[in-house]
């Protein structure tokens, strides 16, 4: 339901703002069955994951794009408002895909991560855990969003999509580190994110803010994707 939502008000938008959707998801899915099994075994103790959960993480990475392409289209790409707005709608799912990009590419590395507050090393899947590669791939995956639009015709200053889009990831990996519930389990003696570990064993919350799970990161990734893009092209930074 929430993919459809989101899908259809992208297509509402326009074909281009669909199709830049469609084709962002058919990466995402790519890079996640990208040895798939090597990553689960490193990070499946520390991150929740669900099939009914995936639909509510569609619509937190997808939510801020869709709503706002709607509004660009509707202010036509012509006006000022309108221009800001489409990179405003770039910038937020460019924020997802590097975001998506850096998770799947990064956790591939056989060091640990670093936290990016402290630099000190962290288990593979923690939030707000970073690497050079996973770095690389936020401004690959903001890249391919950016230069995606442009390949459809949808009108926004390539770099100030980039740049809202790496904003987006950073956003995503700081609050992570800070606000984002952290849980513990008892049994393994382990830091984990999600509420009901591996073990089987009911986690408690040890750090952060128990409402700030992942979706909720997730959303305040795009918003300041959305943001940064938007105030690049405001300012007349880039055009
Ligand atoms: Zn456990």
């Amino acid at each position: 339901m929430a993919a459809v939502a989101v899908g259809a008000a992208s297509v509402a938008a326009g074909w281009a703002w669909g199709a830049l959707l469609i084709a962002y998801f058919v990466l995402s899915i790519a890079l996640s069955r990208l040895r798939s099994e090597e990553k689960r075994a490193k990070t499946g103790s520390v991150v929740e994951k669900g099939g009914a959960r995936d639909a509510i993480q569609v619509a937190a990475n997808g939510g801020v794009f869709a709503l706002v392409a709607l509004v660009a289209a509707a202010f036509g790409p012509g006006m000022p408002l309108g221009r800001t707005l489409t990179a405003a709608a770039l910038g937020a799912l460019a924020a997802s895909a590097a975001d998506t990009w850096a998770t799947e590419i990064g956790s591939l590395a056989s060091r640990p991560p670093r936290s990016i507050l402290t630099w000190r090393p962290v288990p593979a899947g923690t939030s707000g855990g970073v690497n050079l590669i996973g770095m690389l791939a936020m401004v690959a995956g903001a890249t391919f969003v950016a230069a995606g639009g442009r390949a459809l015709a949808i009108d926004a200053p390539v770099v100030a999509v980039i740049l809202g889009g790496f904003a987006g990831a950073i956003a995503d990996s700081v609050v992570g580190a800070t606000l984002q519930d952290r849980r513990w389990c008892d049994t393994c003696q382990t830091s984990t994110e999600r509420a009901v570990h591996g073990c089987g064993t009911v986690t408690r919350h040890a750090g952060g803010i128990t409402a700030v799970d992942n979706d909720l990161v997730n959303l305040i990734a795009t918003l300041a994707g959305a943001t940064v893009a938007a105030l690049l092209v405001h300012s007349a930074l880039f055009s």
